[in-house]
Formats: C-alpha cells, structure tokens, sequence
C-alpha cells in the first residue's frame, strides 16, 4: 500500500500536527522576546543620546497636554550631562550652589510644600504672620526688587526660618527666555541681591511658567542643563491653587487644592504672593487646615527634596 493513505500516514501526520501545536508557543515568545530586547535596545540608545545632549524630548506634545500632564521626579542621572564648553558656561563664575544629595522618603507620610511665587510685597508680610501663627513653614520664590520694604521683607523672609529660592528678577517672558545668556543674566542679577540682603546663596529656583512654557519651549532643555550643573535645583508643582487667574476666588482656590491634593502624598502647592493676590491670603488658613486634617505634614522645600518637576525625561 502506498505511505500516503496508510494508516501510518495519518499517524505520522498526527503527530506532526501535535507537535507543531505544541512548539508554536515557543517560537511565539522566542520571537516576542528578541522584538523586545531590540525595542529594549532602541531605548537605551535613544536614553543615552538624551543624557549626552541633556536633551528631554517634548516636541511631539502640545504645550497644552504638557500643563496637565502628570508630573514626575527627576533623577540624579539627568545632571551627568553636558559634554561642551559652552561660551556662557564661562560668565559668571560665582554664579554655582554646592548640589546635595536628595533625599529619598520611602515612607507614606503625607507631605505638602506651599510655595508663593512673584513677591516680595505687603502681602508677603501678612501671609509669613499668618504662617507664623500656625507655626509652619513655607518657601518664596522671588523677584527682584530694591526698595527698603522689599529688602526688608527678604530678610523677614530667611530671618522667620522660611525657605528662599529664585523665581527671577524681571519676570519678562520674552527677555528671560529669549537665551541662555538673558536667563543668565536676569537670574544673576537676583541671586547677587538676594546673598547681598540675606547672606544665603539660594539653591533653589522656579521658572517663570513652569519649567516648561510657551516662552521657553524652544531653550528649556539648555536653560536646564546649565541650572542643574551650576548645581541649582528646580521645582514645579503639582498642585495649582489656580490663584494665577484672574477670575479666582477665595473659595475657588480652596476648592482646586482641595481637588488637586487628593491624589497625592506629596504636594507642591503653587499660590502667589504679589499684592493684589487678597484671595490667596483669605484662602490660605483654610487650605492650612485641610492639609492638616488630612494628615499631611507642611514642610518648606530644600534642595535634597526630590523635586516634582513636568515634564522632564532624564
Ligand atoms: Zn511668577
């Protein structure tokens, strides 16, 4: 009898048809594993070349999708950066912080930082008064400005154990980040006045619209490399308070930290200090007493805390 047709046949064909069935998963997950090692591959090189370049790729994402976006740490890896010799890494050689260490809580303890943006004003003095009466602290990213209130509400600021940081001297968009060496400038200019008043360095700093903005988007990456390896440390938010628009109220301030807090153990809280920020002021002793029922600890931020920053890909 012919092989083809016999019993034999079929018998050869079962098995065959079992065994393909049953190596077909291999060859599945062989082939799944080696697309994933070279899309591994592919990340690794791409990771690198964003380190040499202290690049962070953002470009495909609107700037709108970018404020909303989550926010997430960076490491200590997106500061071992920069490989050029750049001609404004040269100006200003007293112009460096000594960087430390973060320092990495592991812990579920609740912690929240509320940070005013834009002052000194009259208004500074009566917030740092009302943090005084709850004994906490908090962290003032200023601006620049020399009369002797101002001066002496820096001093206030540094003398009632709050923390100092730079938002900037101008808070022009179009000049301060109109180049490496503009940003420069302006931020020398206030980190100088403000050592001169105080005699502390300041660490730590804030940019004018988030460290990503429609004014910085094309030179953020570059402003950054250059902050961090003068050892400066950035820091965002990820609650806004949403005092920055003009149709805030009281209780609509309250209501967006509130909201916006909820999700997190660990908060930065964006609100303003400049004078005519009254909502903010009324806001704040309730917003004090929500983080404090929900057991968050209200710290001031230094530069060994981890920063919540937008955006940035190491
Ligand atoms: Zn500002």
């Amino acid at each position: 009898m012919n092989y083809f047709g016999s019993v034999k046949f079929y018998r050869h064909l079962i098995i065959l048809v079992v065994l393909i069935l049953m190596i077909t998963p291999y060859i599945f997950a062989a082939f799944l594993i080696s697309s994933n090692s070279s899309l591994k591959e592919q990340l690794e090189i791409s990771e690198n070349k964003l380190i040499y370049n202290n690049i962070s790729y953002l470009d495909s994402m609107s700037i709108s999708s970018v404020a909303n976006m989550s926010t997430q740490y960076y490491d200590q890896k997106s500061i071992d950066y920069i490989k050029e010799n750049l001609p404004y890494q040269s100006k200003y050689d007293d112009l460096y912080v000594e960087r430390k260490d973060f320092v990495i809580n592991e812990s579920n303890e609740k912690t929240a930082y509320l940070t005013f943006d834009d002052g000194p004003s009259p208004l500074t003095l009566k917030i740092l008064d009302l943090l005084d009466e709850y004994n906490i602290k908090a962290t003032f990213f200023v601006t620049y400005k020399d009369d002797d209130s101002s001066i002496s509400i820096y001093k206030e600021i540094v003398n009632r154990g709050h923390k100092i940081g730079i938002h900037t001297s101008s808070h022009v968009y179009d000049e301060i980040y109109s180049s490496i060496d503009a940003y420069l400038d302006d931020f020398y200019k206030i980190f100088t006045h403000i050592y001169d008043i105080t005699g502390v360095k300041p660490d730590i700093f804030r940019f004018p619209g988030g460290s990503i903005n429609p004014y910085n988007v094309t030179i953020h990456k570059e402003i950054i490399a250059e902050m961090l390896r003068r050892g400066f440390t950035y820091y965002d938010w990820n609650v806004d308070s949403g005092d920055g628009f003009v149709d805030s109220t009281k209780s609509s301030i309250i209501e967006s930290v509130k909201n916006r807090s909820k999700n997190f153990n660990k908060v930065i809280v964006l609100m303003h200090d400049s004078d005519y920020k009254q909502n903010t002021y009324q806001a704040l002793p309730t917003i004090i007493d929500y983080l404090n029922e929900n057991n968050y600890n209200i710290e001031k931020l230094d530069s060994t805390i981890v920063p919540i920053i937008f955006a940035y890909k190491d």
